[in-house]
């Protein structure tokens, strides 16, 4: 009788969980190593002030990919939806309330020329984002081809390009590689139309609307789908980290072993090959196959060490950018704010402040001297409104993404957190008048503490900058954009690797096809 392939997988985030479920169920005997004191990685709820909860970094769920959700039957592990589909809601002091349902407006003054422009784009968009959902399960096709296995990835993709019909293809080529202000200038006139469909493209990225790539960002963003509905946001009930307690259960259900607490130091490897994990109280833990889902820097330059790499190599993996530019703002609220111009219906909803598409260009100018912005732009979501186990009865939890916080601040975070909050908090004052006085405690989560408290390298939403030269074949470089990595059993598996960043699963699930063999 043969023995059971084991693997250790470096870290339970969303992405190592979902490839240790998969592995497990395709035979292998797997031990998941996680260096914090819960799983789950950046999708974790966890209590920032006595009895307030929230979602500590990843907090809108629309990426997940709905395979996966029923492969592993998360709604059977206990992930259900307090909401499962947020509108957008753009605020600016001078005007009403803008509110907008993908292609539809549901309050606000626009013109009959943008609502059907609106329409347009949307369905456009959504079209174009399937293009890029479709590739989202696929491992990417290799630079070089050796035999048909090789080509036929490729040919995928250009095929699904082709199918788009001639006129939609000319578009998508046309603006594929444009900037997202360029696009949005042509279409449209309202300026907070033009800036909530801006800020998507920027989220998470260390670009500005007028930067090349922003609408691919733009798409990435919208390739996702909740209970069959394209480009919706959800809130998971219990916050993000009901995601990952339903991917602990169905991992442990497949026979996955869980140790957290257990912080990798170095990976071990013997006449060129993987063959375990040395954690940071010395004990050796030995496997036939490495896995990591920390991200390729810390993987390939810290945890395994260049000393193991070809100099190209390493030298692209050193090149790898991947400095941050979200913070997250949680803030615990005595009772509820009240923004101005907006119904109080609205209030739930996803409320973005990014008034204008200059605003935005704006705000993201400084980041590029290494400045943070004097006023940021915010995704805000107050998701105890939906989910009464995030506050105590009668107060409410403001959870925001705000940009731009650049990891390598000048001067340091240490001297320049406290003037960033102050910033935020002027610019949420200004909208939501008395808002400060409601303010129990404040947390501020810059991308130095995201790199302290998550251990990802420059606190980066996506493990490393989401942009074409380090997508698909060369994410995170290329010689090692399947998965594998150029030291015989060692693989990667998180956010750093093909699709990208999210809450999605895919580069777990696509990880542990290539592990297994069956890709
Ligand atoms: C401010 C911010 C807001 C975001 N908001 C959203 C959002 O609303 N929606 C969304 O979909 N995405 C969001 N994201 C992105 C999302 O959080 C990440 O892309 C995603 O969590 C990456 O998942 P992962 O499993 O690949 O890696 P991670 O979640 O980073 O997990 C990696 C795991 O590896 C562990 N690890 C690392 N090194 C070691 C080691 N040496 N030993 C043992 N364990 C180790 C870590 O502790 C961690 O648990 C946001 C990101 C940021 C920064």
């Amino acid at each position: 009788m043969t023995e059971r392939q084991t693997v250790v997988v470096i870290g339970a985030g969303h992405n190592g969980l979902v490839c240790a479920t998969y592995l497990a169920r395709a035979g292998r005997k797997v031990l998941v190593v996680e260096a914090a004191a819960q799983p789950g990685g950046a999708a974790i709820t966890r209590e920032f002030a006595p009895g307030y909860r929230v979602s500590a970094v990843a907090h809108l769920l629309h990426l997940l990919d709905p395979v996966i959700e029923r492969e592993l039957a998360l709604a059977r592990h206990g992930l259900s939806y307090a909401r499962s589909s947020l509108v957008n809601v753009s605020l600016s002091p001078g005007r009403p309330a803008l509110s907008l349902d993908g292609g539809d407006v549901i309050a606000g003054e626009v013109s009959p020329a943008d609502r059907s422009a609106l329409q347009v784009h949307a369905a456009r968009m959504q079209k174009f984002a399937r293009v890029i959902a479709r590739q989202h399960a696929r491992v990417p096709p290799r630079l070089r081809f050796e035999s048909w296995h090789d080509v036929l990835p490729a040919a995928a993709v250009a095929l699904d390009i082709r199918l788009l019909g001639r006129k939609d293809m000319r578009e998508f080529l046309r603006i594929a590689t444009m900037n997202i202000y360029d696009v949005l200038e042509e279409q449209f006139e309202h300026a907070g139309i033009k800036g909530v469909l801006a800020l998507d493209a920027v989220l998470g990225t260390r670009l500005g609307p007028r930067s090349g790539n922003s609408v691919y960002t733009a798409l990435y963003r919208q390739s996702g789908s909740v209970n069959g509905r394209s480009g919706a946001l959800a809130l998971p009930q219990g916050g993000m980290g009901a995601v990952s307690n339903a991917l602990v259960s169905a991992a442990r259900i497949a026979g996955v072993e869980i140790r957290c607490g257990a912080q990798v130091e170095e990976i071990i490897v013997r006449e060129g090959r993987a063959t375990g994990v040395r954690l940071r109280n010395g004990e050796e833990l030995r496997a036939d196959r490495v896995v990591s889902n920390a991200d390729p820097k810390t993987t390939l330059l810290r945890l395994l060490g260049a000393r193991h790499l070809e100099t190209e190599f390493a030298r692209r993996v050193q090149q790898l950018r991947a400095v941050g530019t979200a913070a997250k703002l949680h803030l615990a609220l005595s009772g509820r704010p009240q923004f101005r111009g907006l119904p109080a219906g609205l209030l739930g909803e996803r409320l973005v402040i990014a008034p204008d598409l200059d605003y935005i260009e704006s705000a993201f100018n400084p980041a590029k001297y290494g400045e943070f912005s004097a006023q940021p732009i915010m995704e805000v979501t107050l998701p105890s409104l939906h989910d009464a186990s995030l506050a105590p009865a009668g107060h409410e939890v403001l959870s925001a993404v705000v940009q731009y916080a650049p990891y390598d601040l000048k001067g340091g975070w240490a001297a320049g957190k406290r003037p960033f909050l102050a910033a935020i908090m002027a610019v949420l004052e200004e909208h939501a008048p008395g808002i400060g006085a409601l303010v129990q405690h404040a947390e501020l989560l810059t991308p130095l503490d995201i790199e302290q408290q998550f251990g990802i390298t420059g606190g980066h939403w996506h493990h490393g900058e989401l942009a074409l030269d380090q997508f698909m074949m060369l994410r995170p470089v290329a010689g090692a954009a399947q998965y594998a990595t150029p030291v015989a059993g060692l693989y990667l598996c998180g956010a750093g690797c093909h699709p990208g960043g999210g809450i999605m699963g895919s580069a777990g699930r696509n990880a542990a096809r290539v592990i297994a063999g069956g890709r």
